[in-house]
């Protein structure tokens, strides 16, 4: 069978690599450059900087078997089970990218075909499965007997709407239900390495921010560089704000925080951060439409669960293809 997955996230890698697992036809799409969605790293003048998420756990036994992948191949390894003089942070090892947060998703890829640079604009559903339409570029066209979407419930419900296609009542309004939080990313260069110790992060300093990381004391980074992530509260009240209004706050707490001079910044928007309201169960399938839908929209907060939601998926579409 040919599958395609729309969403280079965790949840469509941890998909599509146990699709070619059993050796079917699996195509991932990407309407950006790279893999990893929300597990990005980014360049900045020679500096690496995580800044989506920061880390990932690894609690249940199939997150477990991929750590055992990622670790054989040196692309994730433990960055820090508690931070000194912080007892209100639970115990627990975070795992991170070797050399950025996308390395988990980018050794997943290497299993699979990905049309990259390809926005999904329209789906159709046809005799024989699905017909996907790229919004522009090389217009390509692609063809499935089965279509996973892999991308955040707002942006599933917008291409729905785009291909004028309407699921079953209690599907559309499981996806109407979802909430994401929002964030406000702050990252950039710093004059001098900063005085945060090992681990390299600093959470909630003040209302307004959630997370300082130092990437160079993180390890993924041989310039000294910084991520700042505002809280949700702050992230709305000035989400339309120019970075005029801001950034300011967000640079006085760094600063301080850091204990250096930031010396280049750029900002970005998450709109979609962590859910606080989810689908109700792990994914949605369903043999009759050829369609599996999977995230952290429906998984759960945190990496983990978005790849577990991914494995969860392609579980169910195996299955139905035993009956078959
Ligand atoms: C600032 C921030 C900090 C976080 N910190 C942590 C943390 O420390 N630990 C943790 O466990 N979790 C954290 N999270 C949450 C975690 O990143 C997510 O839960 C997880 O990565 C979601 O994966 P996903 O596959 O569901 O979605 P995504 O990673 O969002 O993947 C969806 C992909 O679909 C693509 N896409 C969307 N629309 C289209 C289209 N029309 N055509 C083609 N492609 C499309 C997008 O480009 C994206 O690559 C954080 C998130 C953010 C934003």
């Amino acid at each position: 069978m040919r599958f395609l997955i729309v969403g280079a996230g965790i949840s469509g890698c941890v998909c599509a690599y146990q699709l070619s697992r059993s050796r079917h036809e699996v195509v991932l799409i990407e309407k950006g450059r790279g893999v990893g969605g929300r597990m990005a790293t980014r360049r900045m003048n020679g500096a690496r900087i995580d800044h989506g998420a920061q880390f990932m756990t690894i609690r249940s036994a199939r997150m477990k078997s991929l750590l055992s992948l990622w670790e054989g191949e040196s692309a994730v390894i433990p960055w820090y089970d508690r931070i000194a003089g912080h007892p209100e942070i639970p115990i627990g090892i975070r795992y991170r990218g070797t050399t950025g947060m996308t390395d988990p998703a980018k050794y997943l890829a290497r299993f699979f075909d990905k049309e990259l640079n390809f926005f999904v604009e329209r789906i159709e559903r046809v005799e024989t499965g699905w017909k996907i339409w790229e919004r522009q570029g090389q217009f390509r066209i692609l063809n499935a007997d089965h279509l996973i979407l892999a991308i955040p419930s707002v942006q599933i419900l917008e291409l729905l709407h785009r291909s004028s296609l309407y699921l079953p009542d209690e599907v559309m309004n499981g996806l109407k239900k979802i909430r994401h939080t929002r964030c406000i990313a702050l990252m950039g260069l710093m004059e001098n390495s900063s005085q945060l110790p090992k681990p390299g992060t600093f959470t909630h300093p003040v209302e307004e921010i959630d997370w300082i990381s130092d990437n160079q004391v993180k390890g993924i980074s041989s310039k000294p560089c910084f991520t700042i992530h505002a809280s949700d509260y702050y992230s709305q009240q000035l989400w339309d704000a120019p970075d005029e209004e801001r950034v300011p706050k967000l640079l006085e707490v760094g600063q301080d925080c850091l204990g250096t001079k930031i010396t280049q910044w750029v900002s970005h928007r998450w709109g979609f951060a962590k859910p606080t309201v989810t689908f109700g169960s792990s994914h949605w399938h369903s043999a009759e439409w050829a369609l599996t839908m999977v995230g952290d929209g429906f998984g759960g907060e945190r990496i983990e669960n978005a790849a577990l939601s991914g494995w969860d998926g392609a579980e169910s579409i195996l299955q139905t293809i035993q009956n078959l």
